[in-house]
């Protein structure tokens, strides 16, 4: 057991969550910072429901760039981009351009996937210690292609068949019965059995349950914020009042970036809004497995009795507000690929911006700030990365630094 300290984590969403519990089960005392009346209601809250251990590619990969190009000039299509006057959104779309090359995307997948197995790993064993139910299942996930050059290049990336089986357009629709329809369409898919779904905002709200059963747990409401003090260290100020802690682990989603700035860190993390729907959907239609259709990028997950479909890039929103012609589209297409789940006109729409670096990376790190951590940029994986992530903080704390300070 390491020394007790008292740490505060900035954060009430998924990321700022599972790290105050983990925290906690290695024996400290956590204070956790959130500005809302309760937890999860950011990105967290309606997100598409996988966790996608296995599938963890990161968005920036070769040829993504000339597919970009391609979408932006169609109307409807699953990325959007208004381009700012806002130097932060220039440097972080050329960043990610350096990242579009076959050699970074497999360098990242495979760091992104060690996290991602840690998750995995480290989640069952929170659900085994007795986490309140949030709709967590393990169907597995399908990933259905439409296009034959992409499936064959996602085929070729295939490398352990046990973790992961390529499947012809018959054997996706035998996986997945509710997809039979679209199989004359498909090239393929693949197939990660061991994949999970769940519910993000009841997860969030079962951390918050089992942590306020714990003493050494205490939520404040209020708007952090950092500034440098002269010691090495940097202070804390909730609702611009001191706070006093000796260690603080910035976890605040996409406002990350804006309270590091006063603590001169410039952090590449750029808010990318995607959409959802939730359907409740008439019963015996919805499907089992989880799956994206890789080609429209939309992902469906069954969440008990409803069904979530999220998708959507949408590079540079101001604001996680819903666009009414972008839910109209994604309300079409599942309309389109899964007609028998509806009825879609009632279907509850929700925005939010993912945290994403540009890499897809993470920034899970010590920094120059003896008292200060980061927890940020899990991006389109957030949930899936959330108690791995969780358990990085928790080595560096204990003082393995291995990956050195931002
Ligand atoms: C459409 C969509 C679909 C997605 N699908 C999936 C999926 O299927 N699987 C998956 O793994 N991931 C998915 N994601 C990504 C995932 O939802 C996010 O990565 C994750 O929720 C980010 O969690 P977070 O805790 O970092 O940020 P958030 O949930 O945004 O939490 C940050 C918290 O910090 C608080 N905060 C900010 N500033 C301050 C401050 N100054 N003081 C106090 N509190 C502050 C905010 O109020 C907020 O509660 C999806 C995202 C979207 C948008």
């Amino acid at each position: 057991m390491p020394a007790q300290r008292n740490i505060t984590v900035i954060g009430g969403g998924v990321t700022g969550l599972a790290t105050a519990y983990a925290l906690l089960r290695d024996g400290h005392q956590v204070t956790l910072v959130e500005r809302h009346d309760d937890v999860g209601v950011e990105a967290s809250f309606a997100n598409g429901g996988q966790l996608s251990y296995r599938y963890v590619h990161p968005l920036a990969d070769a040829g993504v760039p000339r597919d970009a190009l391609a979408w932006l000039l169609r109307a409807g299509s699953p990325i959007s981009l208004r381009l700012r006057a806002d130097p932060h959104q220039w440097r972080w779309m050329l960043s990610f351009l350096c990242a579009c090359n076959a050699t970074t995307n497999a360098k990242n997948s495979a760091i992104l996937l060690q996290l991602a197995l840690r998750s995995q790993a480290g989640l069952t064993q929170w659900r085994t210690d007795g986490l309140k139910d949030f709709l967590w299942r393990q169907p597995g996930k399908l990933v259905v292609y439409r296009n034959a050059a992409k499936f064959r290049k996602a085929a070729r990336n295939v490398s352990n068949p046990e973790l992961e089986q390529v499947l012809s357009p018959h054997e996706c629709a035998r996986v997945e019965p509710a997809f039979a329809a679209l199989a004359p369409d498909l090239a393929g898919g693949i197939f990660s059995p061991a994949d999970e779904v769940a519910d993000c905002h009841l997860f969030c709200l079962s951390l918050r349950d089992a942590m306020a059963a714990m003493p050494a747990f205490r939520q404040v409401r209020g708007i952090a914020s950092l500034s440098a003090a002269t010691n090495g260290r940097c202070d804390v100020l909730v609702d611009g009042r001191p706070h006093d802690t000796d260690l603080v682990v910035l976890a605040a989603g996409e406002g990350s970036r804006r309270l590091a700035r006063p603590l001169g860190f410039d952090l590449p993390l750029y808010g990318l809004k995607g959409y959802s729907l939730t359907v409740n959907s008439r019963a015996g239609t919805l499907p089992d497995v989880s799956v994206t259709d890789y080609d429209n990028r939309v992902v469906y997950a069954r969440l008990g009795d409803a069904l979530r479909i999220a998708a959507m890039v949408d590079i540079g929103a101001r604001d996680a507000s819903v666009d009414p012609r972008r839910i109209a589209r994604l309300r079409a297409l599942a309309a389109q690929t899964l007609p028998q789940a509806g009825p879609y006109e009632t279907a509850r729409p929700w925005a939010g911006l993912r945290p994403a670096t540009p890499t897809g990376v993470p920034i899970i790190a010590g920094t120059r700030y003896q008292n200060l951590l980061f927890n940020v940029g899990q991006g389109a994986l957030g949930f899936t990365l959330s108690v791995g992530s969780a358990l990085r903080i928790c080595d560096l704390v204990r003082g393995d630094n291995a990956q050195g300070a931002a």
